[in-house]
């Protein structure tokens, strides 16, 4: 029972003509996470240490601003900007780079952050330019989806024709799924996968190209008097094929 909260959710993203699935998902995780962050939820103290921490990103800031709780946004941003001044203040206290001396500051860098070379401000700066309590809300659920997807292709067998009857993927959830299955299906199941999704993306890679090409087709008046076929919305479908809609 406990699987019914993924497996109904990716399901029911199957079944919708959304042009792909995952962002169907994605776009679902967002605004019940937009909803829970501007609800009742940003006075509580467990949140508000987050959203302090974190703040969020550029394109999760814009969504919460067009949402009809512009002081609940400007108590997250107020707190957020205190704790980050209150912390740069005090990194900016400490040494200034040094000219040719990066490792200078080896010693406040993080092992595993890549970032060695970078100044302790930088790598914080970094930290807050990269965070986003919204994004980290969408990701675990997400990434549970994503198992889920591949869990049900395992264990239903109707589950592939699902699969087949969808509208194909976004570029980059179409490379999401190519990239991780071979870690989660065995031989057999990984070459029926293939056998599946790569003719899938492709053709409906090329129903959307042509859905374009008949909407441009339309703004020529020899076309003028023709149908606008599939291709009204076209522009719209045609940047969740090639951008999707999640920044991942
Ligand atoms: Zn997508
Ligand atoms: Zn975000």
């Amino acid at each position: 029972m406990k699987e019914q909260i993924y497996t109904i959710p990716v399901l029911d993203a199957f079944k919708s003509k959304h042009e792909c699935p995952f962002c169907q998902l994605y776009e679902t995780l967002e605004r019940n996470s937009i909803n829970f962050t501007l609800g009742p939820s940003y006075m509580e103290g467990d949140v508000r240490t987050e959203t302090n921490k974190k703040g969020f990103c550029l394109p999760h800031y814009q969504m919460m601003t067009k949402e009809k709780n512009s002081l609940g946004v400007a108590l997250m941003i107020h707190t957020h900007m205190n704790e980050v001044h209150t912390h740069l203040s005090s990194l900016l206290k400490k040494e200034v780079p040094n000219k040719g001396k990066s490792s200078l500051f080896s010693a406040f860098s993080k092992k595993d952050s890549g970032e060695e070379n970078l100044h302790p401000v930088q790598q914080y700066l970094n930290l807050i330019h990269n965070s986003c309590y919204i994004c980290d809300q969408i990701e675990s659920t997400f990434n549970r989806y994503v198992d889920t997807f591949f869990y049900l292709w395992k264990k239903d067998d109707s589950f592939s024709k699902l699969v087949e009857e969808c509208n194909g993927f976004c570029l980059d959830h179409f490379s999401l799924i190519y990239g991780i299955a071979p870690k989660s299906l065995s031989e057999k199941q990984l070459s029926d996968f293939y056998k599946l999704i790569v003719p899938l993306q492709s053709r409906h890679f090329e129903r959307v190209i042509e859905d374009l090409d008949w909407f441009i087709k339309k703004f020529d008046y020899r076309y003028e008097n023709e149908p606008w076929k599939n291709s009204q919305d076209a522009v719209a479908r045609s940047i969740v094929k090639v951008a999707g809609v999640s920044k991942s």
